[in-house]
């Protein structure tokens, strides 16, 4: 960059030299081409040769004079005047400077003959010399003055009135004002012609001609040029006193001869002047050209040097961009590029160049980079679609493999089920039939697809079924479907029988399907019948087993309470008092007989339960006291056994229970006396509780013998005594059974659990009152 930046100042400084070089070549140029423009120069000399010291100059001083040198310069100066010419036409002319050129040769041509002329007249005066010889200088004059407007006109003089006059110019306007037309020609055609018109013409040219020489020494000048003005300056001033003194003269009254002789100047200071200082301009301009060539010289070199400096440069730029585009552009693009190709092989696992650059390939591999990650992202979605597809489509291949099992399954199921399977669209229309269908309505499942299922019903029902399937399809109308029901189905023979039904609905994309699974309970309904015969008939007979254990246990108990009667009357008669052994007969009478009044009153209660005539008050009642009071009531008899009675009913915890307060006493006491009964002497009754959410239960446990698991089936059977009943403990077998229906009667269980040896442990729950609703 800092080269760039040198090459860069040093292309504009170079320039700018260049430049300023340019501007002064141009004014050098400009001086150097004026000098060295043909048409300048050919005027000049034009000038030179026909003005003043020239052509003009020296045919009027011959007229006035007619010397030798005077004539000899004349001709000479024609000479001089017509080469030039010659010269000037061999320049690119216009038809204005032709014309010009041939007025002005014509004008030469006819002071050349004037002059022959004027050198046949010998001895004759200058005023009739003159007269004789006198050329119309109009056309000549014009033509001059053609020749400089249009060689000024061109482009060598444009700056001509704008710009201060060069020095060139000015010694030409100031020969002009000297020369052909200009003082000298005037001022002696004054003297020859006594003319003070062109006197006063003189004295202005002169003053012309001052005022130039003033003018050019304004310019930066040497010191040749300077004394070479001062020349021309005083020969002009003499010029201007002989003016001066000859407007004294009476011009008429004395001879042209006598006022040249008298007038008389010395042109050879101004002559050389103006030839030191046409010298001096020449040498200026070659000075000039060398400058311009130095300069020129300077300027190729400098462009030379620009040229290399601008080849370098753009050599340099040229490798810099070069090296740049690589570096910086197409080695990083070539890397992010081939990450791009990698990432799209799906080749992940690479670093991608350049994401920490704050430039443009910095924002490009960041891209890059997002572009990664979205590909990784989107592999691993496309992983886990992959998988999860497999998963979907192993599942799908599953599904389809357990549902080809299931429907196969099904469809054995549907062929083997020994039930009817029927399946019907929402029209009615059946769609599906069993091969147990087939077998009950005697169809064939071919034949009675795609009728409609009131084919199988009997014409009662045939009309409503199909009202039922539409009315099912209204909300909240269904009487078949969820509802098992009997009805009446008809076989293909015509044959009507008792069917049960269960109806489901099964909604599919196809549509509302019904699949009814058909039972024939013809049998069920004949075996129902003699069930029901049979359960008349059983219930006839327990009525009749209740009238008759009532009868009898009343007749039992009026000829029991007359014997019991008459054996304490033979007790207590003290007329004929009983000897001892008579007295043991009538007590075992008397034991007997209050056996089988207990006997005949268990029996009659359990006829009662069974009949639903035993009375029951269900109501709140606090368990506590009448489980103490059952305690109380059996403390004696445990006295009498030596058996220790354990309480370890959990009092605080008793919630209200819902039962009857009588009933309750009545299966506690049972179980305690049972526990005592059934107990070892030294042994124990243990009572205890357990809550339950809705229920409390009352454990009684004794340390007695158990009972064999072999009999405990029979526990609550009446009258079953599990082989006590030749043993010494009194009962009647009744009191268990008695006791769990009691226990059912109060919505209660019972139930035990025995180890022979060890003892049994009877319980009952019943219901606590705030469990109910
Ligand atoms: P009973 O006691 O009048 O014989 P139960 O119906 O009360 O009639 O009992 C039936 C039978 O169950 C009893 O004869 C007895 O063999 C047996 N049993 C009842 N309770 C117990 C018990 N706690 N321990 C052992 N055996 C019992």
């Amino acid at each position: 960059m800092l080269t760039m930046l040198l090459l860069g100042c040093s292309i504009v400084s170079l320039t700018v030299y260049n430049l300023s070089n340019s501007k002064e070549i141009e004014s050098t140029w400009a001086n150097f081409e004026e000098v060295h423009s043909e048409k300048g120069r050919a005027i000049n000399a034009l000038r030179s040769e026909i003005g003043y010291g020239g052509m003009i100059h020296s045919f009027k001083n011959y007229v006035l004079r007619r010397d030798l040198s005077s004539f000899e310069s004349v001709k000479y100066r024609l000479g001089g005047a017509k080469s030039v010419i010659a010269r000037y036409r061999s320049l690119e002319l216009n038809e204005k400077e032709k014309q010009s050129l041939d007025d002005i040769e014509d004008n030469l041509q006819s002071y050349a003959d004037a002059l022959l002329v004027a050198e046949s007249m010998n001895n004759k005066f200058a005023v009739e010399v003159d007269r004789l010889v006198k050329v119309d200088d109009t056309l000549a004059l014009l033509g001059m003055s053609v020749l400089l407007t249009e060689s000024e006109t061109g482009d060598n003089f444009v700056r001509q009135g704008t710009v201060k006059k060069s020095k060139s110019q000015t010694i030409s306007m100031l020969r002009h004002a000297m020369g052909f037309g200009g003082m000298i020609h005037n001022f002696k055609n004054a003297i020859l012609r006594a003319d003070i018109n062109a006197l006063s013409l003189a004295k202005k040219d002169l003053h012309n001609g001052l005022q130039l020489t003033e003018e050019y020494l304004t310019f930066q000048l040497t010191d040749v040029e300077r004394s070479a003005i001062r020349n021309i300056q005083n020969v002009l001033s003499i010029y201007s006193s002989r003016i001066e003194k000859i407007s004294t003269f009476d011009l008429r009254s004395v001879s042209p001869e006598y006022i040249d002789r008298f007038a008389r100047v010395d042109d050879e200071p101004a002559l050389d002047g103006l030839r030191l200082l046409d010298k001096e301009i020449v040498a200026q301009s070659e000075r000039a050209e060398e400058k311009i060539t130095n300069l020129l010289d300077v300027i190729n070199k400098a462009d030379l040097f620009i040229l290399y400096i601008t080849v370098l440069t753009t050599l340099i730029f040229i490798v810099w961009s070069y090296w740049l585009l690589r570096l910086q552009i197409i080695k990083p693009v070539t890397r992010l590029t081939g990450s791009m190709t990698k990432i799209a092989r799906n080749d992940l696992d690479i670093e991608i160049y350049g994401v920490n650059k704050t430039d443009e390939i910095g924002e490009m591999a960041r891209a890059v980079e997002v572009f990664k990650k979205n590909v990784y992202l989107l592999e691993s979605a496309k992983k886990d679609l992959q998988s999860v597809n497999y998963n979907l489509e192993s599942r799908v291949l599953a599904r389809t493999r357990e549902l080809k099992n299931s429907e196969e399954s099904l469809r054995s199921i549907l062929e083997t089920a020994v039930d009817a399977i029927i399946t019907i669209d929402n029209a009615g229309v059946i769609r599906s039939f069993n091969r147990a269908a087939e077998n009950m309505f005697g169809y064939n499942s071919a034949n009675i697809t795609g009728k409609n299922v009131n084919v199988l019903m009997p014409s009662l029902i045939k009309e409503k079924h199909n009202e039922y399937i539409s009315a099912y399809i209204e909300p909240g109308e269904a009487e078949l479907i969820g509802v098992a029901r009997e009805m009446e189905a008809c076989r293909q023979s015509g044959e009507k029988f008792p069917i049960h039904v269960s109806i489901s609905e099964v909604n599919t994309s196809d549509g509302i399907f019904f699949t009814a699974i058909i039972r024939d309970v013809s049998e069920l309904k004949t075996y129902q019948k003699s069930l029901q015969k049979s359960k008349d008939i059983a219930d006839e007979a327990n009525k009749a087993k209740s009238e008759f254990v009532a009868n009898m246990s009343h007749e039992l108990r009026t000829p029991l309470n007359a014997i019991l009667g008459f054996a304490q009357l033979l007790e207590c008669d003290p007329d004929e008092p009983l000897s001892s052994s008579q007295k043991e007969s009538v007590d075992e009478i008397r034991t007997a007989g209050k056996h089988l009044i207990g006997i005949i009153s268990q029996i009659l209660e359990l006829n009662k339960i069974e009949a639903g005539k035993l009375p029951v008050l269900m109501e709140q009642v606090s368990p506590v006291l009448l489980v103490q009071e059952s305690l109380s009531l059996i403390e004696q008899m445990c006295e009498e056994c030596n058996i220790e009675l354990v309480d370890n009913a959990d009092y605080d915890g008793f919630p209200d229970l819902f039962t009857d307060k009588v009933r309750f006493k009545q299966v506690l006491i049972n179980l305690l006396s049972n526990a005592v009964k059934y107990n070892e002497l030294g042994g124990q009754v243990i009572l205890s509780t357990e809550l339950f959410d809705k229920s409390l239960r009352f454990y009684v446990a004794d340390t007695g013998k158990g009972i064999p698991s072999c009999v405990q089936s029979q526990i609550f059977s009446p009258f079953e005594r599990l082989g006590q009943e030749n043993g010494d403990i009194e009962g009647t077998g009744i009191g268990l059974s008695i006791t769990k229906k009691i226990v059912e009667l109060l919505k209660g269980e019972i139930g035990f659990t025995s180890e022979e040896g060890k003892g049994s442990c009877f319980w009952f729950e019943l219901p606590l009152f705030d469990s109910l609703e």
